[in-house]
């Protein structure tokens, strides 16, 4: 891949900051603006789906947008402004046509977080008609009784729920999902981090030939990925590895999400690559709580969907709220996600089975040059070692990964044992 085509730190930073500013929510402009911006790096599909529309066992909503919002106070002061950052409003809220109320009626649409005073929580009301505005504790606090404006100028109307897809061909049909969901609105770690990261991975892609095939969706949650999956119910057979990126541009280790499976191809191409990493990492089972792995692992569909993140959704204290903003996120905690997406994909790519070709008793190696080809080896125990394990194990059913697992060798010496001996014709490639 050329230089060019890899997204720095701070070009993923540059574009988390260009996208922040943007009030994005299940459908709606703000999620189309975003996609626009992505589609300044990458050719992105944008598709609309209209509002009613079945998807699986839910409907498509009516599509919400708002362009302002505010409390003022007796003196007409803006006391809560969603000019200021759209995170004051409930995201979805129904319209509010501008009127009077007393503190008191104000207050059950009111939300903050008493035990983090400073901080002005995330709050959605998607699937249930109502409105709010959050705020921060002490600012709630400092509200003096008395009659107060409120409006909210949105619109929920019908139209369409938007998302953006990128297939990258590689040689073979076989596809790698990734997935970034694109509806929480100034929030960095919490879908920003995903979005950029995804998409300096489908820009690098974009550039360097490779065996399997990836598909980016970049979608509202939920109930984007249930759009997508009901659209693609045939096409999802060809994906066989996938992950969510999410939470992952903040100062904490990598955690890894395993698919429901627990042991695919895709948990172990992760964990392989995280083992070896030198930081400090996390490895959890699947639980059906977080983001749309959940989906993805569905009985109907059950892709293998992990889910890599830095912070582990809803255990960070900045989770949902205005601290999650661009200074909780680093330009380097991404290029380091990045690096391990560029590890995954090539492992995934080499990872193949084997069948031995000479499986009865050991082949003679010293024969073939097979000795020779080790001479110039900075570890030629290692591969020797390899060749011996990967002839031992080429029976079919084990891949590489499974190879580097029972031999406890680096993946890449066992490939590289395995390629050699492919050569000398000792072992085929299954699939
Ligand atoms: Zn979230």
């Amino acid at each position: 891949m050329s230089d060019t085509a890899k997204m720095t730190g701070e070009e993923m930073m540059a574009l988390a900051r260009e996208l922040y500013p943007i009030c994005r929510s299940i459908t709606g402009d703000g999620v189309r603006k975003t996609l626009d911006i992505l589609g300044n790096h990458l050719a992105l599909e944008r598709r609309e789906v209209p509002s009613g529309t079945p998807v699986l066992d839910w409907t498509v909503p009516r599509e919400w947008n708002i362009r302002d919002a505010w409390i003022k106070d007796a003196d007409g002061k803006r006391v809560v402004d969603f000019a200021a950052s759209n995170l004051h409003v409930v995201n979805y809220s129904v319209p509010v046509p501008a009127q009077r109320m007393s503190l008191e009626e104000l207050q059950p649409h009111l939300h903050s977080l008493e035990d983090r005073p400073e901080l002005v929580p995330y709050r959605t009301t998607y699937y249930d008609e109502n409105w709010g505005f959050c705020l921060s504790h002490r600012q709630r606090e400092a509200l003096e009784p008395g009659e107060y404006e409120v409006c909210i100028d949105s619109s929920l109307e019908d139209g369409a729920l938007s998302y953006g897809e990128l297939l990258i061909p590689g040689t073979s049909e076989e596809e790698v999902l990734i997935s970034a969901h694109v509806c929480h609105p100034s929030l960095a770690n919490d879908n920003l981090s995903g979005i950029a990261l995804a998409t300096a991975f489908a820009k690098a892609l974009s550039t360097s030939p490779r065996r399997l095939s990836y598909r980016f969706v970049f979608a509202p949650g939920t109930i984007g990925a249930i759009s997508w999956l009901a659209a693609n119910r045939e096409a999802v057979a060809r994906v066989r590895h996938g992950l969510t990126l999410v939470c992952i541009g903040n100062d904490d280790g990598l955690r890894y999400k395993r698919s429901l499976d627990g042991d695919a191809p895709i948990d172990r191409a992760v964990e392989a690559v995280l083992e070896r990493s030198g930081e400090t990492c996390f490895v959890r089972d699947f639980h059906p709580y977080g983001y749309d792995e959940r989906q993805y692992n569905s009985p109907g569909f059950r892709i293998p969907v992990g889910s890599l993140s830095r912070g582990q959704h809803g255990e960070f204290p900045e989770y949902h709220t205005s601290a999650d903003d661009l200074s909780f996120i680093r330009g380097d905690r991404l290029e380091g996600a990045l690096d391990t997406l560029f590890e995954t994909a090539r492992i995934l790519d080499t990872n193949r089975q084997y069948r031995s070709l000479a499986p009865f008793g050991e082949p003679q190696l010293g024969r073939r040059g097979l000795y020779r080809a080790m001479g110039g080896e900075t570890n030629p125990a290692d591969l020797s070692i390899a060749m011996l394990w990967t002839l031992q194990l080429a029976d079919g059913e084990h891949d590489l990964l499974a190879m580097a697992e029972r031999s406890g060798l680096d993946f890449e010496v066992v490939a590289r044992a395995a390629a050699l001996l492919e050569e000398h014709e000792l072992l085929e490639a299954i699939g």
